[in-house]
């Protein structure tokens, strides 16, 4: 859809110099993006950081002939054939192109803005509504005050729907993105305090962001958000209005019920009189959210609710950005293996032209049919074969029947299957070797099994866990107990590090009485996750009853402060017989009912009925040592009296438990009715400081190995000083991975190929060194820094601390990956 040169200058109300006739299919606004010079329109534009004028002579030895400027240049004459539109602001003048633009077109243009989700919201309704329409949609979160007109110049005469982001960052900037966008359906995501720094409030960020949608058919907006609902009535707007709730049924779209479990989430709602459900592939409430803004347009555009929901069960994530990884053999991977439509095919073409560490690099692209288009196969073809050409990549890979039937098209080194399998079975990927290879494919044609192929594995520091394992020692634990003992699991601080869900799903399977965590949020995660056992919170606080009640968290109760708490809002909710725990101190002095207390306890819980113990129980303070024998036997009489006391009030069974792991090893006779295994369960025994069977293995990669002679130091202040020439690696891991850094300058050491490595110089944040002079290793070997071969307790000898610790220390970004063997 091209426009003439004469036209532009006369929609944009420039001052032309040159007089050479044109035709514009292209607008850049960044050199580096070239593609096809002589069909393009370059806008200089002056941003606080640059100047695009600095970039005129260089598009113009590279064959560019039109411009827009705020500035002629000095020298005209150098630039004998070329066009110059001379505007005041040029940013002016493409906004104002763009909108013009817009006019031409009749179609139905959504617009999306709000703080979070606009992207998911884009992408999803493209998932959604594309595969009956021809959508335009802006390329990844193009939403700026330039990414927006560049958008939207992207509509043409097979135009069936438009999709579009607008993000502002200023007072005033919704104004200028409103006729560019033209949104017939507005969608408001939320408001949130991103960029909040330019708005004098939240409020005022509300209002400037529906200027957007002062014209529109409609509204979608979350009508549980206070907020957002009285700014849409103060804007006084005639549009309809889809608000949906999940609390107000007069409102449009009421959503009855959102139930989630472990794969996904089934949501009810009722439309224009009508109940019905979808379910998505994901259970966080911003994907809950993402998605309702979506049926709600799907609805409005009278897509058949069986149709919205057959797509929502297949919604794909939204990958942000380009993902690079590292392959086999030398390769660099640009994964975008989710779409293949022409407009995003160029913006990754262009992402890999521009990386300037693979130069030198062979670029090869692996791409599947388009099917995402409304053009014909051979005008389609034709322009990624010329966009192919003009991005300078060497190699192509193409799958699937139509871009195979356009093979002769494409002048360069090419490869041409039918289907995926047929590319894989060819053997032809074994043989790509320091490629950058881009690989772009439409989501049915499965190109993530390529990229599986191609990427190197294990590259990270990874915690390793062994489920078997953790069986294996919760039996080796079970077979100590009489047949009718009880056992609470404790899975707090994420299971003792090695992550509560999985932990917790498996020992749900295996059938454990009670799952322990420290505080409500721990067990909400649990339930949201779709843990169904009981579950203990220990410390209990005062502000998360709510919590408790609503997911059925048990607390435990160590004072009577907090138990009138409990009490007072337990009636407030009107829960009844509510499971309490009652915790007695015994002797550790830290939580607990002294058993003087015990007759003033039973009374107090005697005059209501909201909460009702279930269990009774103390902790052991030196369980794991035969110097404290003595004491631990005094505190087990101390529970045996007060916990019959406090039987003795009540009428039901109240089940006694004092045991921790040492405690079950040592002391058979005080198991009562239930008792309760930690650090047993990850695999230690207290009591002998041995390993069980080891769950967790700490492991890293190699990233780079230096000779380094004698007397040189290693890392930061100079700490590590070389006592001969030696080989130093480097590896992933450091202080904030949970790496103690204590260990540095040779206080311990991590196994490479089985082979001791002592750390050397001072342990960094992220990554660390390691000494492996005459060890035989290679960039790229594993490195284990904890594991079978070097136990969790050695490490805790030389830090002077317990296995726990070096445990719950690996920190939340180290991936957990789970494997039964
Ligand atoms: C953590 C904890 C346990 C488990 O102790 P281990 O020594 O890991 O077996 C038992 N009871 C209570 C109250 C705890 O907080």
């Amino acid at each position: 859809m091209s426009s003439t040169i004469e036209e532009i200058g006369s929609i944009i109300g420039a001052q032309r110099s040159g007089n050479t006739p044109a035709a514009i299919d292209w607008i850049l606004t960044d050199s580096r993006s070239l593609c096809f010079p002589e069909e393009t329109l370059f806008f200089a534009l002056k941003t606080k950081r640059n100047d695009g004028h600095k970039y005129i002579p260089d598009l113009y030895t590279r064959g560019v002939r039109n411009f827009v400027v705020s500035d002629l240049p000095e020298n005209l004459a150098d630039y004998p054939d070329a066009n110059f539109l001379q505007v005041a602001q040029p940013l002016k003048a493409l906004q104002r192109l763009a909108a013009k633009h817009r006019e031409q077109f009749q179609v139905p243009v959504i617009g999306i803005t709000g703080s979070n989700g606009k992207t998911v919201v884009k992408e999803w309704l493209y998932q959604l509504l594309g595969p009956d329409r021809v959508v335009t949609r802006s390329p990844r979160s193009y939403n700026s005050q330039i990414g927006v007109p560049l958008s939207v110049w992207m509509m043409n005469e097979q135009t069936e729907l438009g999709i579009f982001e607008a993000g502002i960052s200023e007072m005033g900037e919704m104004e200028a993105l409103k006729p560019i966008i033209q949104p017939t359906i507005g969608i408001l995501t939320n408001i949130g305090g991103a960029h909040q720094e330019n708005f004098a409030s939240t409020q005022d960020k509300c209002m400037e962001k529906l200027q957007l949608f002062k014209d529109c058919d409609v509204i979608i907006y979350n009508g549980d958000n206070e907020q957002i609902s009285s700014c849409v009535s103060k804007s006084l707007f005639t549009a309809r209005e889809i608000a949906w709730s999940m609390k107000d049924t007069e409102r449009p779209l009421f959503i009855e019920h959102i139930q989630k479990d472990e794969t996904g989430t089934t949501i009810k709602y009722r439309y224009l009189g009508f109940f019905k459900e979808y379910r998505i592939p994901f259970i966080d409430d911003a994907s809950i959210e993402n998605s309702l803004h979506c049926l709600a347009v799907a609805l409005y555009l009278m897509v058949p609710p069986e149709t919205i929901a057959e797509r929502m069960l297949h919604l794909e994530p939204v990958a942000m950005r380009l993902e690079v990884k590292e392959g086999k053999n030398g390769c660099v991977l640009i994964n975008d293996s989710y779409n293949s439509d022409f407009a995003s095919l160029d913006i990754a073409l262009d992402f890999m032209a521009r990386r300037t560490e693979d130069k030198g690099r062979k670029r090869t692209l692996i791409l599947s049919d388009i099917l995402e288009s409304g053009q014909t196969g051979s005008l389609l073809y034709r322009q990624v074969a010329d966009l192919v050409h003009s991005r300078g990549v060497d190699k192509i890979i193409g799958v699937g029947p139509e871009i195979s039937a356009a093979s002769s098209r494409f002048e360069l080194e090419k490869h041409f299957f039918r289907t995926t399998t047929e590319l894989i079975d060819s053997g032809i990927l074994n043989g790509l070797r320091n490629e950058v290879v881009l690989i772009k494919g439409a989501r049915a044609f499965h190109f993530d099994a390529i990229t599986d192929l191609l990427e190197l594995k294990v590259h990270e520091t990874i915690l390793e866990i062994n489920l078997n394992a953790l069986v294996d020692n919760l039996n080796y634990y079970r077979n100590r107990l009489k047949p009718e003992t009880k056992m609470v699991c404790m899975v707090k601080a994420s299971a003792y590090g090695a992550g509560s869900f999985e932990i917790a799903k498996t020992l749900e399977d295996q059938r454990v009485d009670y799952l322990a965590v420290a505080v409500a949020d721990e067990g909400a995660d649990l339930r949201k996750a779709g843990i169904n056992s009981s579950i203990i919170i220990m410390n209990p606080e005062v502000t998360a009853f709510r919590t408790m009640f609503d997911y059925k968290l048990e607390p435990e109760v160590y004072s009577f402060h907090l138990l009138d708490e409990l009490i007072k809002a337990a009636e407030h909710e009107g829960v009844s017989n509510f499971p309490i725990h009652i915790k007695i101190d015994t002797g550790m002095h830290r939580l607990g009912f002294l058993s003087e207390e015990i007759p003033h306890l039973i009374d107090r819980l005697h005059r209501q009925s909201a909460v009702i113990p279930r269990s009774v129980f103390s902790h052991l303070v030196g369980s794991d040592a035969e110097r404290f024998d003595s004491f631990t036997r005094k505190q087990i009489e101390t529970f045996e009296q007060a916990s019959t006391a406090l039987q003795e009030g009540f009428k039901h069974k109240i089940l006694r438990h004092i045991c921790n792991t040492a405690g079950i090893e040592r002391y058979p006779g005080a198991q009562f009715d239930m008792v309760r295994l930690g650090i047993g369960l990850y695999g230690i025994d207290p009591f002998t400081n041995k390993v069980l069977h080891n769950i967790s293995t700490l492991k890293t990669t190699i990233l780079q190995i230096h000779d380094v002679p004698a007397d040189e130091t290693v890392g930061y202040s100079r700490k590590g000083t070389l006592q001969r020439d030696s080989r130093i690696a480097a590896i992933p891991i450091g202080y904030a991975d949970g790496l103690n850094r204590h260990l540095g300058n040779g206080h311990g050491y991590c196994l490479v190929n089985g082979q001791k490595a002592p750390y050397v110089g001072n342990i960094c944040m992220d990554v660390c060194m390691i000494d492996v002079t005459g060890i035989d290793c290679k960039e790229g070997d594993k490195v284990i820094i904890f594991g079978d071969a070097l136990p969790v307790t050695t490490l805790a000898e030389w830090l002077d601390t317990i296995p726990y610790e070096i445990l719950t220390s690996v920190s939340n970004r180290v991936k957990r990956v789970y494997y039964q063997d």
